[in-house]
């Protein structure tokens, strides 16, 4: 079938809501590259938001699936368990920040490990109240579409939103406290929810202070400090978690997206003290823990520590954030540049500062017409975010950076 064609039966059978940003369908991917039915190539600096950090079709995770398809796809963990599930806890528990015992849950989506890690804190706390920040994005389900900052189009029209959750500034230490005097009592808080590096909200990092005053607040007040690493984890920044920059341990973390390379898999990492607090059967799913998706996890793991990746992730960093710089200075249409090694973007502006966001959308559509598929983000839509995989190839990557250098030349106010 044709582009188009498809495009007309899915205008049939896939309702509108679920949107997509481009109207090419995939054949294939390989590495950094997409490749449609109809033969045309995509740079691929989106990475499926976040989830092929290893590349897409890496072999190793190709045949880490095929080996676990020919043993077994499906028992269920709760039913009848088996090891790459248990061995899988083994290594996310050694590689996460804290040098304590910790334990590892494992459901299937971002949000999943969300809703699950407020269940687990507010059981073993016996409090209620969740604090979650300006600019958050923890998913779509109903308590994580409360938890998430932006109301077109994640929350329009859905309500209403689960209770308790307080929402407080982010990135200035004396204004989150603020939202305790006025939102909630700390004695009522079961939970304060961060994203280390912003994602969906605009790739914002705070100043350096922030998590470690954070964390020492929630400490002294008996809340858990949770880190939504779902986006900044798995290498994204340079450090396997980006926590590791501000030398902060969370009590609790969630991981997904690039956890299993396109797998759905997720998890929840935490102490083990906290982790254990649920009683048996009080945590759970069908497909938690699913073995294919373990084993495309392992895979990952193994790239990590065999490919250097956490090695190459720094220095793509290095080198976007050079470029991006760069192109604040040539480019007045180029505000801010922001987020936290190989998780960059930059924000588009007007002359007088405020948001360009036409020219954002415009930006990436004539980079996909040139074959560079971009993504955005941002409160007011007008941040340009790189997600590129890690591993792609130099030449690829300068051939992308200048199909948005040219972009950039293109748009004018
Ligand atoms: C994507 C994302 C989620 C939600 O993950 P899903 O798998 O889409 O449910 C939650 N938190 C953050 C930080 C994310 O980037």
């Amino acid at each position: 079938m044709k582009n188009s064609e498809i495009e007309e039966l899915r205008s049939t059978v896939i309702p509108n809501g679920h949107a997509s940003g481009t109207a090419s369908y995939v054949a294939s991917a390989k590495g950094a590259v997409i490749t449609d039915v109809e033969g045309n190539e995509l740079i691929d600096f989106a990475g499926g938001i976040a989830v092929m950090n290893v590349g897409h079709s890496h072999p190793r995770v190709v045949e880490a699936i095929c080996t676990q398809a020919q043993q077994f796809t499906h028992t269920c963990f709760m039913v009848s368990p088996y090891d790459i599930a248990v061995r899988l806890a083994d290594r996310l528990c050694a590689v996460t920040p804290g040098d304590y015992p910790k334990k590892a849950f494992f459901i299937n989506s971002g949000a999943e490990a969300v809703e699950n890690a407020v269940k687990i804190a507010r059981y073993y706390t016996r409090r209620q109240g969740i604090v979650v920040f300006d600019g958050a994005y923890h998913g779509r389900t109903y308590l994580t579409m409360a938890m998430t900052a932006k109301v077109k189009p994640y929350k329009w029209g859905f309500g209403p939103f689960a209770p308790e959750i307080y929402r407080a500034p982010f990135g200035d230490f004396e204004a989150f406290k603020d939202a305790f005097i006025t939102g909630i009592d700390p004695a009522n808080t079961a939970a304060v929810v961060v994203e280390p590096v912003q994602g969906e909200g605009g790739f914002t990092a705070p100043p350096d202070d922030f998590y470690p005053q954070v964390a020492r607040f929630c400490r002294d007040n008996g809340i858990l400090f949770i880190a939504d690493e779902i986006q900044s984890g798995m290498g994204r920044t340079g450090k396997m978690f980006a926590m590791e920059h501000w030398g902060v341990e969370p009590d609790l973390m969630t991981v997904a997206k690039s956890l299993a390379a396109g797998m759905p898999l997720s998890v929840v990492i935490g102490k083990a003290e906290i982790m254990d607090s649920v009683h048996p059967g009080g945590l759970g799913g069908t497909y938690g823990a699913n073995p294919l998706a373990c084993a495309a996890a392992h895979a990952v793991l193994d790239i990590f520590e065999q490919e250097n990746l956490l090695e190459k992730s720094a220095k793509l960093g290095d080198l976007l954030t050079e470029k991006f710089n760069q192109w604040r200075d040539e480019f007045e249409i180029v505000g801010e540049v922001r987020g936290k090694g190989a998780m960059i973007g930059l924000t588009l502006v007007k002359k007088d500062g405020s948001p360009a966001v036409e020219e954002t959308g415009k930006l990436v559509a004539l980079c996909r017409e040139k074959g560079l598929l971009l993504l955005s983000c941002g409160i007011y839509g007008n941040v340009i975010r790189v997600l590129v995989p890690l591993v792609i190839a130099d030449d690829l990557l300068e051939k992308g950076l200048e199909i948005m250098e040219q972009g950039l030349g293109q748009l004018t106010y």
